[in-house]
């Protein structure tokens, strides 16, 4: 075995292992990175873009709860389930049922609100530190609601967010067709929220992240770690054909951390909700910011030269192949939108790291601050990343 010696090694090289370096670096650590594949090419790769300071709702919501069923039995509802997962998902779906229940659900709200709640402005920064402010858009995002129906059921997270302090507008049908002209009409009406912004291509900043954190002195590891143990002074990981010895270890292998975690006598309740998209290439987009039908789960992302429609949560683990169904549902349901949309450029799928309360993990492993936790960021991992930075620089200055 190679074995390399260092101050600070951060296992996964998603948008949350890579912000977290950057950070590292800037406090004058010694930092690599450990990752098998092209860095920031898994979830962090294939998201809707949005940086969502307005995304204070967890997954888990009374409303969630009650309709659980019936959202399974939909084919076009935003939510599936694969039967072959359901022995090993049935710890984390009892503790989502608990984390649903309305005083959870506030606190998981509230705990995830104050989280966000900078998200705009620490990305501006951060898009300009990295050089990709100009794939940076400032014209909000919009929330469609097709029935007044709708539109009430969604009374209860609006005035959450409200109470959040979330700057969000009541539209109209015609003040939707005002901001989004090539959208059919809606009889409910839209939300929308000025401040938020958007990447018009995740991959391209992934690239550019991954390059500022090369030149900042971060050494990349090809590698998959395999085994994690403490040692009298620090921690050893196993990653073929490496070892490596590190004074503090920060796990931010997104879905895949459970394990590491557990090998470190610190188990969570991690799993991961799969998420799809669909892409067309087109020069004239037919939306001009993200765009979320919220009965659909998805939304329309306009990208550099293409549409993406990205969402829709399938609980179904991580090793079994894509469903072709979900990317069927997601360009039919795409096409009711715009029939002009014809078969996709290209589909994707990937894997969110979820927490049943979508609250994510970003704290020192219960043995001590020789090992952070980063991961669990579920919806909003990409809104959240110089946010975490920031915590596990102050984590590790303590
Ligand atoms: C369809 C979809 C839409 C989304 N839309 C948004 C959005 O609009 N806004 C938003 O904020 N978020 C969004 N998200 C969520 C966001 O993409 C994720 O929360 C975020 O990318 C998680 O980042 P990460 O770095 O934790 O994980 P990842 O990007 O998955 O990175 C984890 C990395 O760890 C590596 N790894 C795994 N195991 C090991 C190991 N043993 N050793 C070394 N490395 C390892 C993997 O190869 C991977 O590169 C969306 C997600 C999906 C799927």
């Amino acid at each position: 075995m190679n074995r390399i010696s260092t101050d600070i090694a951060i296992i996964g090289g998603g948008v949350i292992g890579l912000a977290i370096a950057l950070r590292l670096r800037a406090d004058g650590r010694d930092v690599i990175v450990i990752e098998p594949n092209e860095p920031g090419s898994g979830a962090s790769y294939g998201n809707a873009g949005t940086v969502a300071d307005y995304a204070i709702i967890p997954v888990g919501t009374p409303a969630v709860l009650r309709n659980f069923l019936s959202l399974l039995l939909d084919p076009d509802s935003p939510l599936a389930i694969r039967t072959s997962a359901l022995p090993t998902l049935f710890p984390w779906l009892a503790r989502f049922a608990y984390e649903s229940l309305p005083r959870r659900y506030l606190k998981n709200a509230g705990r995830i609100a104050e989280l966000v709640s900078d998200a705009s402005s620490a990305w501006t920064e951060f898009a300009a530190e990295i050089g990709a402010s100009h794939f940076l858009s400032a014209k909000g995002c919009l929330y469609l609601y097709h029935t007044r129906k709708a539109f009430q059921a969604a009374s209860a997270d609006i005035e959450l967010r409200r109470r959040h302090g979330v700057s969000q507008e009541l539209l109209s049908a015609g003040e939707v067709l005002q901001l989004e002209p090539r959208l059919p009409g809606v009889d409910g009406g839209g939300l929308f929220f000025p401040q938020a912004i958007n990447l018009s291509d995740p991959g391209k900043v992934m690239h550019l992240l991954s390059s500022a954190v090369q030149q900042a002195g971060v050494e990349f590891v090809q590698a998959s770690v395999t085994a994690i143990a403490r040692e009298r002074n620090g921690v050893r990981l196993v990653a073929p054909p490496y070892e490596v010895h590190a004074r503090t270890v920060v796990i931010a292998a997104g879905a895949h951390s459970r394990k590491l975690a557990a090998q470190v006598g610190d188990p969570v309740q991690l799993d991961t909700e799969r998420g799809y998209h669909v892409e067309y290439d087109m020069p004239e987009l037919p939306v001009e910011r993200p765009v979320c039908p919220t009965a659909h789960g998805f939304y329309f992302c306009p990208m550099q030269d293409r549409l993406r429609v990205a969402g829709l949560v399938e609980l179904g683990g991580l090793s079994a192949p894509a469903n072709p169904r979900l990317t069927q549902a997601l360009a039919r349901n795409a096409r009711r939108f715009f029939p002009e949309l014809g078969t996709p450029s290209r589909i994707w799928f990937g894997f969110r790291p979820s927490m049943p309360d979508s609250v994510p993990v970003i704290r020192p492993s219960k043995g001590g601050r020789d090992i952070i936790f980063a991961f669990g960021h579920g919806h909003i991992g990409l809104t959240l990343a110089p946010r975490t930075a920031r915590l596990v620089s102050t984590l590790l200055a303590a």
